[in-house]
């Protein structure tokens, strides 16, 4: 059961006020102004209260990546574009991660996993992958040699 806010409390002992005040004279104006804004008060008690468990819950991912990300290291591909893959030996059981998958560095620093993709461009000669979260695309192979490298 939720406990009675102390606003709550002081709401419900300023409502026993009426039964001994006089509902026409100036305490019971003042009275009503009181009780209106102790409401007023209990509503952003409780959007306080909201936001604050919502702030937790954002720590507490955080600090539950701070955890987990020892468990990745960067990894160079032959473009020399960088991705995050999870440590050789390393088994997380919390988390689908496995072997051989290979994650967006963008989004790993925003503390997100995000699986690589095949992306299929058929018009470059390079092969690509893709972050599905962030969409940014990370090239495999080298860039294949120019006019300006040949010649
Ligand atoms: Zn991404």
């Amino acid at each position: 059961m939720k406990q009675m806010s102390a606003i709550g409390d002081v709401i419900k002992r300023a409502h026993g006020l009426w039964e001994v005040i006089d509902t026409g004279g100036e305490a019971a104006k003042r009275l009503s102004d009181l009780q209106r804004a102790l409401v007023e008060a209990q509503i952003r008690e409780t959007a306080l209260i909201e936001e604050n468990a919502a702030l937790k819950q954002t720590v507490a991912g955080y600090e539950q990546f701070e955890i987990e990300k020892q468990h990745y290291e960067p990894e160079q591909l032959p473009s020399s574009a960088w991705v995050m893959r999870l440590r050789v030996g390393v088994h997380v059981d919390t988390h689908l991660a496995q072997q051989g998958m290979q994650f967006c560095t963008q989004c790993f620093f925003k503390r997100q996993l995000s699986i690589l993709q095949p992306l299929d461009k058929r018009s470059a000669s390079s092969r690509f992958l893709q972050c599905h979260v962030c969409r940014s695309e990370v090239m495999i192979d080298p860039p294949p040699r120019g006019c300006v490298d040949v010649c």
